[in-house]
């Protein structure tokens, strides 16, 4: 089929008002339907927990379809973009907060918006926020249900995801999915096989229709749009992001007024606080997790023989906490550790751990199968 008619044929998802995103809606009862989709899209009246399980089941097949023993060789070949990108439209969403975000970062150059305690935050904020939100919430927990949790304290930390500016549960949660059902396949929303910007960055400035929120929320991330919570961050989004920012600066701002300080020197806490412990971090975080996407499917060894170019990476493992690891996740992807040799060291890991230890976490998925204990690049095969 030629390109432009597989494009047509994408642009069912659309709308009829010529937007780019779906018109679909969401009823009290929890279902998702649109106006735009045929009745094939419309999901089957279900629960919460069938539509984990049958989330849970589609992340097995992924599991299983990427580290089969009958597959012996990864896709290292060069890719062009998703066909569902192929109309070159900007994501301005996207390509504005980006942009907008790094042009305030420029701020931190000038002395007046610095403040040892707002560079704390940005560090601890990474961690928090980073390895809390998007490693543990969007990614291990959301994304593939590895280990469970009391319900307050998953929306607790998918607060602290929304935070980071990584879209929403359910947009993070469908995309993710989608890279482990396609992975280093065209359809692959983010493959560095495309190239490496691509990956890195390029893939978020264009519109794909293929995350059309509709049609990519019912396939990937229906037991998310189930949860009513979840729900509310689609159309609060824009508002909790743009709150933290109050919040920082007015916490910063009060905090020097409480130690007696002058209305200037509070104005200036609050803007280095809200300066280092929003946009700094949200722009560390970013590049952590755009790292954790692309470099690991292009350098570093493999453990195991997955269907794609997925890579063990010491250095993103460092700096992601654990992601880089990235070659074991796809191997197996249903695991809450990344840690298949013991100096495969998974910081987010630990965190769970800890978690455990609280009873705040308990039906942990370890990995099936564990590389033997042997030197990097063995290429071994399950
Ligand atoms: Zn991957
Ligand atoms: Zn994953």
């Amino acid at each position: 089929m030629p390109r432009g008619a597989i494009c047509a044929a994408f642009r069912v998802c659309e709308g009829v008002s010529g937007n780019r995103e779906p018109r679909f809606s969401i009823n009290a009862l929890g279902t998702v339907g649109s106006t735009a989709f045929p009745d094939v899209f419309r999901p089957k009246p279900c629960t919460r927990q069938t539509d984990i399980a049958e989330q849970g089941q589609l992340m097995n097949e992924i599991g299983q379809a990427s580290a089969g023993p009958d597959v012996a060789t990864c896709r290292a070949r060069p890719l062009s973009i998703p066909i569902g990108a192929c109309q070159r439209q900007i994501n301005w969403r996207y390509a504005s907060a980006v942009g907008t975000y790094h042009l305030l970062a420029l701020l931190a150059l000038l002395p007046w918006f610095f403040s040892r305690t707002g560079v704390a935050l940005a560090i601890a904020g990474v961690f928090v926020f980073g390895s809390g939100g998007i490693n543990l919430c969007y990614h291990r927990l959301l994304s593939h249900r590895s280990f469970s949790c009391p319900l307050w304290l998953e929306h607790a930390l998918a607060m602290l995801a929304v935070c980071c500016v990584q879209d929403t549960p359910a947009r993070w949660v469908a995309t993710h999915r989608l890279h482990h059902h396609r992975a280093d396949d065209q359809a692959d929303p983010h493959s560095p096989l495309v190239n490496l910007f691509w990956s890195y960055t390029g893939w978020l400035f264009l519109e794909n229709t293929d995350l059309c929120r509709g049609v990519a929320y019912d396939r990937y991330a229906r037991d998310i749009v189930r949860d009513k919570f979840y729900r509310w961050i689609e159309r609060a989004v824009v508002w909790i992001t743009l709150g933290q920012s109050l919040v920082y600066f007015a916490a910063g701002f009060l905090i020097e007024l409480l130690f007696g300080g002058t209305l200037s020197a509070a104005a200036q806490f609050g803007a280095s606080i809200w300066l280092w412990g929003v946009v700094i971090r949200t722009i560390l975080v970013w590049h952590i997790t755009w790292c954790g996407n692309s470099f690991p499917h292009l350098f570093g060894y493999r453990n195991y023989e997955t269907d794609d170019n997925s890579r063990n990476n010491m250095l993103v493992a460092i700096i992601t906490n654990g992601e880089g690891w990235h070659n074991n996740h796809h191997a197996d992807p249903n695991s809450a550790s990344n840690q298949h040799r013991w100096w495969e060291f998974d910081l987010t890991y630990l965190f769970l751990r800890l978690l455990v230890l609280l009873g705040l976490a308990w039906d942990v998925q370890l990995p099936k199968v564990l590389a033997p204990q042997r030197s990097p690049d063995a290429g071994l095969k399950r």
